[in-house]
């Protein structure tokens, strides 16, 4: 059922009932009220008949008795009948007295002789209807009683006086029951839609719809009250709810920020948050929340640290290495969350640039010590020899000279190229304008002449024809001319060493755009496939002896990519194993590009 027909039928029949007792104890107070107003006439005119009788009584006349109860009984509208001393009717204004039996057993007779008033509502045998009577006595002189007047009227009577204003009562209670009806019709209908009101916004409110709010009319019923304080409520979750969306927004912001990948993880082992970084590295692409944890980042090492952070409570971290999907290597630290609910916040950062730097590093120590060894140990196997046993031989010592001569030169190739090398590294992790500090306005053309200078000799010791092709004269461009000279020296030093002898070596130099296109090619032994990719490493050697004779350190290509690289260029090779090798460098330019050719022979 309805709040409406609730409250409807409640209210109603509580109304109802309240006017139906008062109807019924109006119609009873006022039949109460006729009856002694009645008994009050009754009273008076048995009264005045006693005394308008009292001659005749005292006469003992019946006749003249009977004649005046007859007038005066239709006079009054009254029955009035007189009862003699021994009970006998005297006279009755509605019946013959004569036909009448004796009345002294009458109670209001009885009671009048007694109490001198007498009241009774009874049947009367002798009119046959309920009858309301009134009895005093007629005293003589003596207080004897000598008769008793008695008046009455039927009880209809009384009906019939009060039947008018009793059917008014029972209409005004019903006109007032149909106003309590439509009253309560309209209460019950303006508090039920309040209470669907609050009943509606309350569902709203538990449905997660905070911006709703009830209308108020009546700011001090309790419904209105009640109306108000949800309103508040809605009003202060609302703002609650913004609040943490505001903060939930700032920390996924920050979480998607963050390189590091990070994760919460329930005590049951699910995850609760995860950051965009955390699914990179793992390539997740459905949504893993509420998954397991191990299920989607399996590895035996992380579980094992996850599971006994959860168990100690205690933060814990470790290096875990990854095989799948790529080679990496993570930092991961675990950390016990302050929260009622026991979770845990793991943050994984990526190692493996760092570990692979570190493995560069040792190995680049473990190389420079081995490079640095082989010459050394031989420069002392040489001196000590010298040393012990006496050569009486000049030709000999000379021997053992030009060896000791010849390992200190790689010794002096090789410091040089590792200060190139640290110099041009310390420049690489400074900033672009703080490593082109030193730069100045380079013609390239002029820089690589001076270059096949410096090689001249060399190359025409092996016979071998260098030539230079400049295919533009608009070649200059902002360098540090220390560097850049290495950079060309070393290129063509390689052109010249692997090249066999009476070969042929081409630099060759041109404008494309805004770039400088610088190529050094030779027709000499080139490059196995397989080792183009790695030829730019420290201490790559494809021949390994061979470039060992040659003076050869590994560490030349290295320095020509670092150079090019921290001159904004870049450099490609092409080789093909016995037919040669070409060296393609491309550097920014200066200027507009023009035309002009010269050429320049090394031999
Ligand atoms: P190295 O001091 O040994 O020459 P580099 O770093 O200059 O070291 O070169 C690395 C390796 O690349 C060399 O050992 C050689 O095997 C190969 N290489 C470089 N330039 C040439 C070239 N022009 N022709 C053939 N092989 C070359």
């Amino acid at each position: 059922m309805s709040i409406f027909w609730k409250q409807f039928i409640s209210s109603f029949l509580i109304i109802f009932l309240i006017l139906f007792l008062f109807t019924f104890l109006v119609i009873g107070e006022l039949k109460d009220y006729d009856k002694s107003l009645t008994k009050e006439r009754l009273l008076t005119a048995a009264t005045l008949v006693s005394e308008i009788l009292e001659p005749s009584i005292d006469n003992g006349n019946p006749t003249e008795i009977q004649r005046l109860v007859s007038e005066l009984g239709q006079k009054t509208g009254v029955r009035i009948t007189v009862i003699g001393e021994n009970g006998t009717v005297l006279g009755d204004s509605t019946r013959n007295p004569a036909e009448m039996d004796n009345h002294w057993d009458r109670p209001e007779v009885k009671e009048a002789i007694a109490n001198d008033l007498g009241e009774s509502s009874r049947y009367s045998e002798t009119l046959q209807r309920e009858m309301l009577y009134v009895a005093i006595p007629y005293r003589a002189y003596g207080n004897q009683v000598r008769a008793v007047i008695r008046t009455s009227l039927p009880l209809s009577f009384l009906q019939s006086s009060i039947h008018p204003v009793e059917t008014k009562v029972i209409y005004l209670g019903g006109i007032l029951a149909v106003v309590a009806l439509l009253l309560s019709m309209a209460l019950s209908k303006t508090l039920s839609s309040s209470l669907r009101g609050i009943i509606n916004t309350s569902e709203e409110l538990a449905k997660g719809n905070l911006d709703i709010s009830i209308p108020v009319t009546n700011g001090k019923s309790e419904i209105s009250k009640i109306s108000t304080a949800l309103n508040r409520m809605a009003q202060k979750l609302n703002e609650l709810f913004k609040q943490l969306s505001k903060e939930k927004n700032q920390l996924e912001a920050v979480l998607s920020a963050m390189s590091e990948g990070v994760m919460v993880v329930s005590h049951e082992g699910r995850v609760i948050i995860i950051n965009s970084a955390l699914k990179k590295m793992f390539n997740l692409k459905d949504d893993p929340t509420r998954k397991q944890y191990w299920e989607i980042l399996r590895n035996r090492e992380l579980t094992k640290l996850v599971e006994s952070v959860l168990e100690k409570w205690m933060p814990d971290s470790r290096e875990i290495f990854y095989l799948y999907p790529d080679e990496k290597h993570y930092f991961v630290n675990v950390i016990p969350l302050d929260s009622p609910d026991k979770e845990v916040i793991v943050v994984m950062f990526d190692i493996t640039d760092f570990k692979r730097l570190e493995k560069i590093k040792a190995d680049f120590i473990a190389n420079v010590s081995h490079e640095l060894r082989t010459p050394l140990t031989a420069i002392k196997g040489y001196t000590e020899t010298l040393e012990e046993e006496a050569y009486e031989s000049p030709e000999d010592q000379k021997h053992f000279v030009r060896i000791i001569k010849r390992h200190t030169d790689r010794l002096i190739n090789l410091v040089s190229d590792l200060l190139v090398l640290s110099e041009v590294e310390s420049r690489d992790s400074l900033s672009k304008e703080n490593s082109a500090n030193d730069f100045e306005e380079i013609n390239i053309n002029e820089l690589i002449k001076s270059s096949l200078d410096a090689l001249r000799s060399k190359a025409q010791e092996k016979g071998i024809e260098v030539s230079f092709r400049a295919d533009t004269d608009v070649c200059r461009l902002k360098a540090n001319r220390f560097l850049l000279e290495q950079m060309f020296i070393n290129l063509i030093d390689n052109a010249v060493k692997y090249t066999p002898e009476n070969g042929k070596v081409e630099v060759r130099t041109s404008r494309e755009n805004s770039h400088i296109l610088a190529e050094i090619s030779d027709n000499g032994i080139g490059i196995p496939k397989e080792h183009l990719p790695r030829i730019f490493e420290r201490f790559y050697r494809v021949d390994k002896t061979r470039s060992r004779n040659l003076g050869g350190t590994g560490l030349g290509l290295s320095i020509v990519k670092h150079i090019v690289i921290m001159h904004g260029g870049k450099v490609e090779v092409q080789s093909e194993e016995g037919k040669g090798s070409k060296f393609s460098i491309t550097l920014p330019a200066q200027g507009s590009p023009g035309g002009g050719a010269d050429k320049y022979s090394g031999k």
